[in-house]
């Protein structure tokens, strides 16, 4: 629903809420906020609260540091763990304008919606569905994660193997106090994993959405004594986290990507935008697969993809289509990984897709057989490519490729870029465990 200023004013007199938090995310994705008053709501809604953008990464150089806050109205929400009688702090997601009033370049969460506009210069609206997993840690005394997972339970296991019970019913209360509708909440397959499902919504909202649960499972596992982390291969040799977005376009309120007389029920425009996501994704793996981990995870044998197919089923596959036609008809790409900035994995998934019917792309035939068991003259035979191994091949595809620098626009891109150069050197010249292990006894 929209929220009116009047309302939230009701609310905020209502559960006495004395303090707002103004959040905002940076070129990684991370949660910022800036806390003021709720007698400053009215200056705040307004846009008036500034701040220094040369101390938030990928933000503004110093020269022009100046930035404004401009809350959403539909992203407030009552922080359901602050609640206590005659107290209450509440949140507001932001987006920053430069001081002209003008959308900030650098921020984010304007770059998914400029995508958002775009494709909707073109008659439709995007939904999406993002499926975030985690794996809870122990802590100690201090707070800081160990390397022990909290239990050792599997998928769908109940407790007492299961000791994320407790934790996942308290997220889905926080979640559903801030306006979540939750889908269903289990036990993923690697020990201490987890996965809480959110409804579909807009692109935007998507994002938002995502950006608050990160936080709220963080939140909440903290007062259990653990470490929530959505790093995306926190433990070799087992399964790691995917964020998996499941994406529609629609158009005059039909899901564009169904068509009753396919014969996989599939419209035109969906294997247009399937083309598009194949097209170009390599050079924007860098995006929605950012750190140097999220290569551990996208190896053979986890449930993660590594060879560039579709399926209608096949969970080896990049690009699976879930069994649901209709409204609900969609394509899940399932590299993403929840170390991700929703809102660039978003923009350039969407952007890809549209790219896919703009130039009415042919998609290549599905890949139905187990790819994880194929052999490499298989797959050739196939034409089925790997994704980029690295973080490093990730960037360079990414500067090679389009896609990126049209999406995120001159000063994301170049920001990303150096950022994501710099953690690859960092890591490329570092000495890691492995090494020790294979080389200093040996030689
Ligand atoms: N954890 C798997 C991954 O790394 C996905 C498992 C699933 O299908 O939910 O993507
Ligand atoms: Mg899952
Ligand atoms: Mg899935």
């Amino acid at each position: 629903g929209t929220l009116t200023l009047e309302t939230i004013q009701e609310i905020i007199t209502q559960k006495s809420v004395e303090l707002l938090h103004l959040q905002f995310v940076d070129i990684e994705g991370i949660l910022k906020h800036v806390t003021v008053t709720a007698e400053q709501l009215e200056d705040v809604v307004e846009g008036k609260m500034m701040f220094d953008g040369s101390s938030i990464k990928g933000f503004s150089p110093i020269n022009k540091s100046d930035l404004y806050l401009q809350p959403d109205l539909n992203t407030f929400a009552v922080l359901p763990w602050t609640v206590e009688e005659g107290y209450a702090e509440a949140r507001f997601l932001c987006s920053v304008a430069n001081p002209d009033g003008t959308l900030f370049e650098g921020d984010t969460r304007n770059v998914l919606k400029n995508v958002i506009d775009k494709v909707a210069d073109k008659g439709y609206t995007i939904s999406v569905g993002p499926e975030l997993e985690f794996f809870l840690f122990e802590a100690d005394e201090k707070g800081t994660p160990t390397a022990v997972l909290h239990d050792n339970a599997g998928y769908f296991e109940p407790s007492p193997k299961d000791l994320g019970e407790r934790v996942r019913l308290e997220i889905y209360r926080a979640l559903k106090a801030m306006g979540f509708t939750i889908e269903a909440s289990h036990h993923e397959v690697a020990e201490g994993q987890h996965e809480i499902n959110f409804k579909y919504a807009s692109a935007l909202e998507a994002a938002d959405k995502s950006t608050t649960y990160k936080w709220v499972v963080k939140t909440i596992a903290k007062k259990f004594g653990l470490h929530a982390t959505f790093m995306p291969k926190p433990v070799f040799g087992i399964n790691g986290s995917g964020m998996h977005v499941n994406m529609s376009f629609f158009k005059d309120g039909e899901n564009a990507f169904y068509d009753a007389n396919d014969k996989a029920q599939l419209s035109q425009t969906a294997y247009q935008f399937i083309a598009g996501l194949m097209e170009n994704i390599k050079s924007f793996t860098a995006i929605t697969n950012p750190l140097v981990n999220s290569y551990k995870r996208l190896v053979p044998g986890y449930e993660a993809p590594c060879y560039i197919a579709w399926s209608a089923s096949n969970r080896s596959a990049l690009i699976r289509i879930p069994a649901k036609r209709g409204v609900a008809t969609r394509v899940e790409l399932r590299c993403p990984d929840p170390s991700a900035n929703p809102y660039l994995a978003f923009a350039v998934i969407a952007a890809a897709g549209l790219k896919g019917i703009e130039q009415g792309l042919e998609a290549p035939a599905p890949v139905d057989a187990d790819i994880f068991h194929m052999s490499e003259a298989e797959r050739k035979a196939y034409g089925i490519e790997n994704l980029p191994g690295s973080l490093e091949a990730s960037v360079e595809a990414l500067q090679e490729g389009t896609i990126g620098r049209e999406t995120l626009g001159e000063h994301v891109y170049g920001e990303y870029v150096a950022l994501k150069k710099a953690e690859w050197d960092s890591y490329r010249t570092a000495v890691h465990t492995w090494e020790l292990v294979n080389y200093q006894a040996k030689f």
